[in-house]
């Protein structure tokens, strides 16, 4: 059979629609600072702009008041929500410094740690490698993070509208004016139903995007302003589900090896969350060369593993989820990520340390520096590049591209498969990341040939293993079933490719019928796989896609 690029069947970003010329509608609302997403980056920025404000103010020195507003596609705050997660704590830290860390919304401290290689059958326990150390950090659920975030930004006057999708930037010139965003009530055809609503315009002196990983604001900004990188962003999937149990677990848990092929990147967690909860998710790199490789089907096979096992009989599932992670690091870091009227944040721009599979904090200090730099550009009454570029510096300066620039080339290594690319993994940490010198190049995760083959069915046990239909009920998905389809699938899509899609897929959205494609669009829980190899995803009616609370 012959071999499957991904790319040739990829439809292009549909600009046209994501960067609008039109002047905002009569009834756009105003604001200072409009953020697009409330995930850790947006929230922080929020609360941090909000801070500034209030000091300003009290010292008498300008600003009265500032309208800040943050636009969340999820139908509540954190539903849309999904991470590992141990969270080094700093960016909490500087962001509340008169809390201590009782106060912040963390599970429990990492008390201990190991790392296994796996193979079908054995667990060996291998040296824990430098930079997944997490001494002095704590696991969390990011949803509950979000929702405290949330709390603390609603208690500084900031307007939160969740169920609000951001459909579109409006642009005048080179600069952003503000956002249009999605609208809802329309049947499958796109026709007005009673629930109609119309979508609302948002103008704001500066726009700040932390959408999250593969955005697509941001992909369509960084298309339309021709701002490259050195590397592509690559992606991984993972996929994670809560568990209620009944052996309590006393450990941060890696793994690396099985189930994955040699030659794909990646590696599982278990972290605990308290005496009788378990998080535990596989991520496997999207530029993997199996065109059947399917993570939620190998994350079923790996909790039966002898490791895993034992902490999962006798309890339950409780929740399940999806999400992409922005890999690339370093070289794949946008080369602005400040333009006329914008700034970008967060995964958005990929600011993930992949060895240490850490982003929370990143995207926080990068929702940090956002509000000062448009903070300062309000103040000057200037919202131009010029005056945005600031934040670069910022960013620039601190912990974050240090940290990235020091395992810059780690995740790139593996492009040779599992072993050279551990061999090589381990040089760059005794080197501080100066072997092998230089950028490793990469393709885009689209540009991979994939090889179609015979891939080994599944069954689940609906004990402790579920199928993607039963795994997306326990997302709480609840999409209304009769609303356009959001997802762009190309023309004509030959059985292998839709085969392949099936596999990329966590949530069963793509099944092939005979030699054709059906999409059961409503199952689709944002991870923005397909949207990285595959169908473009984009925004659809607010407060569709996952209910998670737990993730
Ligand atoms: C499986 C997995 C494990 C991870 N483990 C860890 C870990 O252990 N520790 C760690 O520090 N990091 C971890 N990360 C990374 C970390 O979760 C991210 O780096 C972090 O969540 C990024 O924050 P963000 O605010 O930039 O994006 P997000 O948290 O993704 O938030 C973006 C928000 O924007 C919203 N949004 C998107 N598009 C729109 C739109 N058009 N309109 C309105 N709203 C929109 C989304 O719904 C979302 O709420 C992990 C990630 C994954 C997927
Ligand atoms: S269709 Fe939705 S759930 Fe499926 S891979 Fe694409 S974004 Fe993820």
């Amino acid at each position: 059979m012959p071999t499957i690029l991904p790319v040739l069947h990829q439809p292009q970003l549909p600009l046209e629609r994501l960067i609008l010329r039109d002047p905002p509608g009569p009834d756009a609302i105003d604001m200072d600072v409009v953020i697009v997403g409330a995930g850790p980056a947006g929230l922080a920025c929020a609360i941090e702009l909000a801070r500034l404000a209030k000091q300003d103010r009290e010292a008498d020195a300008g600003v009265s008041e500032l309208n800040i507003a943050v636009l969340e596609k999820a139908g509540s705050l954190g539903e849309h929500s999904l991470s590992g997660a141990v969270v080094n704590p700093r960016a909490f830290q500087e962001l509340f410094p008169d809390r201590t860390l009782e106060d912040f919304p963390f599970r429990q401290p990492v008390e201990a740690e190991a790392v296994y290689l796996l193979t079908e059958r054995r667990a060996q326990r291998i040296p824990t490698p430098p930079t997944m150390h997490n001494k002095g950090y704590y696991t969390a659920s990011l949803c509950e993070i979000v929702r405290w975030l949330g709390e603390r930004a609603e208690e500084s006057g900031i307007n939160l509208f969740a169920g609000f999708p951001v459909d579109a930037l409006l642009v005048q010139g080179n600069a952003v004016r503000g956002l249009r965003t999605t609208p809802s009530g329309l049947d499958r055809e796109r026709k007005p139903t009673a629930d109609f609503a119309e979508p609302t315009d948002l103008t704001a002196k500066i726009t700040v995007i932390a959408e999250g990983t593969r955005g697509l604001l941001s992909q369509a900004y960084r298309e339309w302003q021709k701002i490259g990188s050195p590397n592509p962003q690559l992606f991984a999937l993972g996929v994670k589900e809560v568990w209620q149990t009944k052996v309590p677990l006393d450990r941060v848990i890696h793994t690396l090896g099985w189930p994955l092929p040699g030659d794909a990147f990646g590696g599982s967690f278990m972290y605990p969350l308290g005496p009788d909860q378990v998080a535990l998710g596989l991520v496997v790199g999207l530029d993997y060369h199996d065109a059947g490789l399917d993570v939620h089907e190998l994350l079923q096979r790996m909790k039966l593993h002898p490791l895993f096992r034992p902490y999962l009989e006798g309890g339950q599932l409780l929740e399940w989820g999806a999400k992409t992670i922005p890999e690339g690091g370093y070289y794949s870091l946008p080369e602005r990520r400040y333009g006329e009227g914008i700034l970008l944040a967060g995964d958005t721009v990929g600011l993930v340390d992949v060895p240490s599979l850490k982003g929370i904090h990143y995207a926080m200090q990068s929702g940090m520096y956002a509000a000062r730099a448009a903070f300062a550009a309000l103040k000057a009454g200037d919202a131009s590049a010029g005056a945005l570029a600031g934040y670069d510096r910022l960013v620039d300066e601190s912990y974050i591209a240090a940290d990235l620039h020091r395992t810059r080339n780690m995740r790139l290594a593996f492009k040779d498969g599992f072993f050279i690319g551990g061999a090589k993994a381990g040089l760059m940490t005794l080197t501080g990341g100066r072997f092998p010198g230089g950028r490793i190049d990469m393709p885009s995760d689209a540009s991979v040939p994939r090889t179609p083959g015979p891939s080994a069915p599944f069954v689940s046990d609906n004990i402790l293993t579920f199928s993607k239909v039963d795994a997306v009920f326990k997302s709480g998905n609840a999409t209304r079933d009769s609303i356009p389809s959001h997802l762009l699938v190309g023309k004509d899509i030959p059985a292998e490719v839709a085969e392949f899609y099936t596999h990329v897929c966590p949530a069963g959205v793509y099944e092939r019928v005979g030699d054709d494609l059906r999409v059961n669009a409503p199952n689709c829980v944002d991870c923005k796989a397909t949207d990285v190899v595959g169908p473009r995803w984009t925004p659809r009616e607010g407060g569709s896609g996952p209910k998670y609370r737990l993730m």
